[in-house]
């Protein structure tokens, strides 16, 4: 065996590596050497040219050189020891506050001293704190010529060990570059004018004197766009390999259950939108196939995506199968199972509830009812895709609210039709409308259909921000809508995700508004209660024998109150906006006039002043996702069980959404080439992709 270390090798083949080394590396995501050379600096240093001491800048950093002409320990407030030097231009003092018998000594006068470190007022003029330093001779040893890459680094690890490890592992590239080949090809290289991977990774290494530090720093250099451009795509491979697995599946061909729709249409009060319509073909185009449809269906707040849903399972049972929705909170599910029953029943069909607090016999009785098929449609939350459910024959997964749910819960779904040989359909739908972006980076595994369109006659939610100190204000307000037979929700938010305290504040302003409003009648729902007491205050509400709903941020999903036109969120300032957006939609879902009050607490920092004015001026949901995005980024976005398939280590959706038309021809140019895609997924998302591709 050789003891010459390679790129593949564990990072301990380097020189100097032992164990306790290889454990801090690994903490930065280095194990094998080339993971180092995907481990990039987040800034840069000049020490390419030295600064003549009369051009130095308070906080600013720079190599100067010149002659020691005088040294002592002075003992100020702190000992410490003072170092004058001086060149042509001018004097500067360096200032050691930790030194050494050895260091006093060195600093004799005449002496020459390059020095580098960043420079600031102190009590003798421009100071340079501990800076790095060396004694050069007359004939000068040469200085840097590359900037000074400087890396994240973990405790333990300074800059100068880790730069030294880079040396290695960019030798070992210089002298094997096969071995990290550049995996996107050739012609794709030219068409997207991409440089060479061994280029690009040097470059951003060793970068050259006269390199735009800016555009290294902040990732839009041409060198660093490239490298996102390659992450970006090998999560797509990914992705699209997710939805070939899942596509090589069969799943039952489903015609459009024409009679069943049109008796349903016909009870329905209200007709399709056009976007609706155009939604629904696009579904039922993909449930005639008989492969696995793996579509996304984003419609902002209120579009009207449940009658969607409802359609489409109406395909499956038309054709003797199964169809099941599975929504993401109990109070969702419960919702929708109303709805869902209240619809079909009249066509003679069987709707069954499963969810984590159905207990004893009636859970008994329920999953009896799904494996034998006398159940066509089935509501719940998660526990509809545990182990222990089966289903006769599921033709259709309906999922609500995707993006609460990871990719591998999705893929869970594969399994229940296992039993029969089928895979059934997978229907997600979302109301945060993701910007186009993510969708692509997290979802590039499935079609996406837009409901576009609100249904008609609703008028715009018109939000008001105001502080707190009007609440009183804000109490009249109610009660002259509740006088005019409207409803209202009073929504307390808190920090803490914390259900104990959210439901203490809720209990609490459920005290004082009960006080203020004696002739309302008023519920309170919160994470704390049992599940049948939240689902029973709910459909109170929704019958109108409550007038004012007090909630937690429990009701942001899904929940239809049509009545309710008045909403006040209490500390908004607390939330997202993708959240706000969600709360907001449970108003504004009838004809009349609806009103959002913010009710914030003064002071606002800036970004929050941010976030409410955008509520104000638009209820726009795509716009408010996409300001979003750029106020909090893609993880926050997207909710944090995702944020394992966009974490990635170069690219930054926001910054590079520039990037997405290239990536997306890319992966269709190279998708096919198992070995490239292969490699790619392997770079950039490892273990991840066989995690969610296995499932
Ligand atoms: P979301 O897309 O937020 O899930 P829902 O499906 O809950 O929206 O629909 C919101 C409300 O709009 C519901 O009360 C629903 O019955 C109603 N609705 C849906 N489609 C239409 C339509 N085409 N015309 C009128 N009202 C509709
Ligand atoms: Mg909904």
């Amino acid at each position: 065996m050789s003891d010459v270390a390679t790129l593949s090798h564990p990072i301990s083949a380097l020189k100097g590596v032992g164990p306790a080394l290889s454990e801090k590396l690994a903490r930065l995501g280095v194990s094998v050497v080339a993971d180092l050379l995907f481990h990039l600096p987040h800034r840069y240093q000049d020490r390419t040219h030295i600064t003549p001491i009369g051009h130095l800048r308070s906080g600013r950093e720079a190599v100067i050189e010149g002659e020691v002409t005088a040294s002592e320990v002075v003992v100020g407030r702190r000992r410490s020891l003072l170092v004058r030097m001086k060149d042509d231009t001018g004097i500067v003092s360096l200032r050691f506050f930790h030194f050494g018998q050895a260091q006093t000594s060195q600093f004799a006068r005449g002496i020459r001293v390059r020095c580098f470190g960043e420079a600031r007022a102190g009590s003798t003029g421009l100071e340079l704190y501990h800076p790095e330093y060396q004694l050069v001779g007359r004939h000068d040893a040469p200085i840097e010529e590359q900037l000074t890459p400087i890396y994240p680094t973990t405790e333990g690890l300074p800059q100068p060990r880790l730069r030294a490890l880079m040396g290695q592992a960019l030798e070992i590239f210089d002298t094997t570059p096969s071995a990290l080949p550049d995996l996107i090809p050739a012609p794709l290289r030219s068409r997207f004018a991409l440089p060479a991977l061994h280029d690009a990774l040097h470059y951003i290494h060793r970068p050259p004197p006269e390199a735009p530090l800016e555009q290294l720093i902040e990732g839009t250099h041409p060198m660093v766009s490239r490298l996102a451009l390659e992450e970006m795509l090998a999560h797509q491979l990914s992705l699209r390999q997710v939805r070939r697995r899942i596509q090589q599946d069969a799943a039952p061909a489903l015609g459009s259950g024409a009679s069943l729709n049109a008796r349903f249409l016909a009870g329905l009060p209200f007709a399709l939108t056009s976007a609706q319509h155009r939604v629904l073909n696009e579904i039922n185009g993909d449930l005639q196939r008989a492969l696995p449809m793996l579509r996304l269906v984003q419609g902002d707040v209120g579009s009207g995506k449940t009658v969607v849903a409802a359609m489409a399972m109406l395909g499956a049972v038309a054709h003797g199968y199964q169809a099941a929705l599975m929504a993401p909170t109990e109070l969702l599910a419960e919702q929708h199972y109303r709805t869902l029953k209240q619809w079909f029943e009249p066509l003679g069909l069987t709707v069954d509830w499963l969810a984590g607090r159905l207990k004893g016999k009636s859970r008994l009785d329920a999953k009896a009812r799904l494996a034998d098929g006398t159940a066509h449609v089935a509501v719940g939350t998660h526990a509809l895709f545990q182990e222990d459910v089966a289903f006769h024959r599921l033709g259709l997964a309906v999922i609500d609210e995707q993006h609460r749910f990871g990719v591998h819960q999705r893929l869970a779904l594969r399994e229940k039709g296992e039993a029969v040989g089928i895979t059934p359909h997978q229907l997600v739908m979302t109301a945060t409308p993701i910007p186009r972006t993510l969708a692509m980076s997290a979802y590039a595994d499935l079609d996406v259909s837009v409901i576009d369109e609100l249904p008609p006659g609703r008028t715009p939610v018109k939000t008001v921000v105001v502080p707190d100190e009007r609440r009183n204000e804000i109490i009249d307000r109610i009660e002259n809508a509740c006088a005019e037979g409207r409803q209202a929700y009073w929504v307390c938010t808190l920090i803490e995700e914390s259900d104990a305290l959210q439901s203490q504040a809720a209990e609490s302003t459920l005290e004082r508004l009960t006080e203020h409003l004696p002739g309302l009648a008023i519920g309170l729902v919160h994470g704390r209660m049992k599940a049948a007491d939240k689902a029973a205050v709910m459909a109170a509400f929704k019958d109108g024998e409550l007038d004012l709903l007090v909630a937690t941020t429990v009701i942001e999903v899904g929940v239809d109150v049509p009545n309710a036109s008045l909403m006040i969120i209490e500390n908004p300032e607390r939330l997202g906006l993708a959240q706000l957006h969600q709360l907001r939609g449970r108003v504004g879902r009838g004809s009349v006039e609806s009103f959002c009050v913010l009710l914030y607490h003064p002071p606002l920092s800036g970004s929050a002043r941010e976030r409410l004015g955008v509520m104000r001026d638009t209820n726009d949901g795509f716009r408010i996702a996409e300001k979003d995005l750029e106020l909090r980024g893609p993880g926050e976005v997207l909710g944090t069980r995702q944020t394992g398939l966009i974490g990635m280590k170069v690219a930054d959706l926001t910054r590079d959404r520039g990037l997405l038309d290239s990536v997306r021809a890319c992966a269709d140019a190279v998708v096919d080439n198992e070995t490239v895609s292969e490699a790619l997924i392997q770079r950039w998302v490892g273990r991840e992709a066989n995690r969610y591709g296995q499932v």
